[in-house]
């Protein structure tokens, strides 16, 4: 069961890729892969108009993302017909997962432009009080952005959006898993008067995202596994490329003895099947106190019997968007079971449906010598282990190479952020589920192998320009002090200076 099949080489001799919708196993469509020649001479392109397009004024470039943002909301049904047949996902979650945040993406972001990218009078130290400093903000120029397959619409358009306020060209790589979601993003951006070459799809797979690093790009944002994440890193470091990493995680989820139990249930159910659990975020293990273990498990058993699998748009929980996923599923679950785990709800495919279903699954008596504590997976496949107390739940949750989110479950919030605050993670939520990444006014970004950089955030929009300087002398003498020559004696009385000025700690204050 493919979603891509491989086509035969064009007269250009370019390779390239059936689709299909991995829930129907309908054909979509095809395209071919980008060489190399073809991504470079979209940097050319994208590099003349992003000259053009960083002329405009900041309103300018906000007008446009608003009427983007207008259309958005205008071509929502078209938009998800898109996504849900790259997907295979139904509407009501391909509405949350891609439309909500993509549109909050551009207002914030709309909102937030001009103030960020304002020249701003910073103050100097004390011995510079002589001189006038601004902090201005240029564009970067190009910025590549390289994509997965498990939000495609949104994981290109967070991006972009602030990218292209800052006055950038964009070039998105989509996953050859869901490339038309790319190609709507080109379309819907042209349409709302974006001039051409600015923002630009460019399909493929592996060897164009490789392509898109070696292109001449000025900065790239990664989103994708740590293993590319990885090759992208090194091969950005040796063009000298600026980039953001944004990669895989285990996120694990504590249940406090305290936590309110049928939202904590809830909550770890949702958090761990939503996209069916191809999501970054996703909840991928649970360590629930011993005392109110029992009726934790029995909740979250019970919540996740009601969840839907199916193709007729309406589900909850879908096909894998990558059958590949399959595999890593079924290996991770036999591990377990042959390591002494219980299956208290599904445990393998879903026969009744075409696509490569997993159903919801719930396991018990899970431990870290098993792969399904301890390694990615992207399924509807939820470990929950019993420990002691608390403390033996933090101990577990970090001991894991991953630090992308985790989630606390707990009524008492002093706790809650005693425990948000020793997490080796970017981001906790107490009481909620995964709601890091839909706030874009909170910096995202993975520690440990989870990632290098962050996005998003209060100056989210900075991390595409470069922050300029320009310092202005007030006072127009003939000479500065530290000018030369250098004398034995300006030596001598800048010895003094910094004796009396930086030997004091009240001055030191004023430095
Ligand atoms: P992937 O690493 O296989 O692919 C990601 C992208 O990189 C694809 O577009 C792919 O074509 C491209 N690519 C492949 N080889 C490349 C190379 N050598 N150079 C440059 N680009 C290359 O990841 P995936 O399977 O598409 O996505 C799933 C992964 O993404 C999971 O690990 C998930 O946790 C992670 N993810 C992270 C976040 C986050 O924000 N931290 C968000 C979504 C997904």
């Amino acid at each position: 069961m493919a979603v891509l099949e491989a086509l035969k080489k064009d007269a250009q001799g370019r390779r390239g890729y059936k689709v299909s919708n991995p829930a129907t196993l309908e054909l979509i469509g095809e395209f071919r892969v980008e060489t190399l020649e073809d991504v470079q001479a979209r940097v050319k392109r994208a590099r003349l108009a992003q000259r053009e397009w960083a002329k405009r004024s900041v309103q300018e470039r906000v007008a446009v993302i608003q009427t983007t943002l207008d259309l958005m909301i205008e071509r929502q049904e078209a938009i998800l017909d898109v996504i849900c047949a790259d997907t295979g996902r139904g509407r009501t979650e391909s509405l949350l997962m891609e439309i909500i945040p993509a549109a909050d993406a551009m207002a914030w972001h709309a909102r937030r432009a001009p103030g960020a990218l304002a020249d701003k009078k910073v103050g100097t130290q004390t011995l510079l009080k002589t001189k006038k400093m601004v902090i201005t903000h240029r564009p970067l120029g190009v910025l590549g952005v390289i994509a997965p397959w498990n939000g495609p619409f949104i994981l290109g358009i967070a991006s972009a959006v602030p990218a292209l306020l800052a006055g950038n060209a964009v070039i998105i790589k989509p996953s050859e898993i869901t490339p038309f979601s790319g190609s709507i993003i080109e379309q819907l951006f042209r349409d709302a008067g974006l001039p051409a070459d600015v923002l630009q799809i460019a399909k493929g797979d592996g060897e164009t995202g490789a392509a898109l690093v070696e292109a001449g790009v000025d900065k790239l944002t990664f989103t994708g596994s740590t293993k590319t994440g990885r090759k992208v890193g090194e091969a950005a470091g040796r063009n000298l490329i600026e980039f953001t990493l944004e990669l895989g995680g285990k996120d694990a989820s504590i249940v406090c003895r305290d936590a309110d139990l049928d939202r904590a249930a809830r909550g770890v159910v949702y958090g761990r099947m939503f996209n069916t659990g191809q999501f970054c975020c996703a909840t991928e293990r649970v360590y629930v106190v011993r005392e109110v273990a029992d009726a934790f498990i029995e909740k979250a058993v019970a919540y996740a019997k009601e969840l839907r699998q199916g193709t007729d748009g309406e589900q909850d929980v879908s096909a894998m968007i990558w059958p590949n996923q399959m595999d890593i599923l079924e290996e991770q679950v036999a591990d377990a079971v042959k390591k002494g785990a219980k299956i208290l709800l599904g445990g393998g495919r879903n026969k009744a449906l075409q696509g490569a279903a997993f159903e919801p699954t719930i396991l018990t008596d899970v431990n870290h010598s098993m792969l399904v504590m301890t390694e990615e997976n992207f399924g509807p496949l939820l470990p929950i282990m019993v420990v002691e107390d608390e403390d033996e739940a933090l101990a577990l949750a970090n001991d894991s190479p991953f630090g992308l989110s985790g989630t606390v479950w707990t009524k008492n919030n002093k706790k809650g952020m005693a425990l948000a605050k020793a997490m080796e993670t970017g981001s906790v939520c107490v009481n909620e589920s995964s709601l890091t990444f839909g706030i874009h006014r909170a910096p995202f970004g993975g520690a440990k192998n989870s990632g290098v950089g962050f996005v998003h955030g209060e100056n989210g929009i900075l991390q595409y320009c470069r922050q300029v300087p320009v310092i202005f002398d007030r006072l127009g003498l003939k000479e500065e002090q530290n000018w030369y020559p250098l004398t034995e004696k300006k030596r001598d009385d800048m010895s003094k200076f910094i004796k009396f000025f930086y030997g004091s700690r009240i001055f030191r204050k004023l430095a």
